[in-house]
């Protein structure tokens, strides 16, 4: 596998321990993988979180946010199947890592984040790593970002209720992919939901645990 340009800094033997064990764990997707491998995740996590970003888990970012599983961004972006210059909308900017590595990917992102303060933060990190393409807003994405639309693919890093009926109205009628997680706010099934024309067909894939996603088409804010 040809790694990314970080190649010697003091995480470098981590970040390619970690592409082993999503390896194992049977993410299969070279493109995957070498986004991961080329993504440095300690640059989405503040000051005590950084010494951890190797460990494959979820880890606070504030707000009440969570910088999702790197199992999980890599099996989310695998169940994508993108191609390089497809037009993707994320919902769920939260640390910008996920954004990072669908931008690695070599798609154009759009990406929406309910929390002001995260998503600044994560504008901040995606800049000093030189993303300078990606499209954001802040906001409630549930209803998704029809100026932009249609997109060749929707990723959803929270958890909702249902699918929103914006997102797959905002997919293209040509191969359009939604992979949104669905269920209470504890535990949720993962759907990929394919649109062609007026046609969607739907696939669960395997439980996750995700924070909710909160708006008009996803839970309340209580
Ligand atoms: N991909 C992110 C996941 C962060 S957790 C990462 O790995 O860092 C999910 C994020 O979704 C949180 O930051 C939360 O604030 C955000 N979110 C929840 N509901 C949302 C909505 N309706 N629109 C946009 N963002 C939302």
């Amino acid at each position: 596998m040809r790694l990314g340009p970080i190649t010697s800094d003091r995480f470098s033997q981590d970040r390619l321990h970690l592409v082993q064990e999503l390896r194992s764990r049977g993410i299969h997707d070279e493109r995957v993988l070498e986004a991961v491998a080329g993504i440095p995740r300690e640059r989405f996590l503040d000051g005590q979180y950084a010494a951890h970003a190797y460990d494959d888990s979820a880890l606070p970012i504030g707000e009440g946010q969570t910088i999702s599983q790197p199992y999980t961004v890599a099996y989310q972006t695998q169940a994508l199947d993108l191609k390089p210059g497809e037009k993707v909308l994320e919902l769920g900017t939260g640390s910008g890592y996920q954004t990072a590595i669908l931008a690695k990917m070599g798609v154009r992102v759009y990406t929406i984040e309910r929390h002001v303060a995260l998503l600044e933060q994560a504008r901040k990190r995606l800049e000093s790593l030189e993303f300078h393409r990606i499209i954001s807003r802040a906001g409630d994405g549930t209803r998704g970002w029809p100026e932009y639309a249609p997109y060749d693919a929707i990723l959803v890093t929270a958890g909702a209720p249902d699918v929103p009926e914006s997102l797959t109205k905002q997919l293209s009628t040509e191969g359009g992919r939604l992979v949104i997680p669905i269920g209470d706010k504890k535990k949720q099934v993962m759907y990929l939901i394919r649109r062609n024309g007026e046609k969607l067909s739907g696939e669960a894939l395997a439980d996750f645990s995700f924070v909710p996603l909160i708006g008009s088409e996803g839970w309340a804010l209580r």
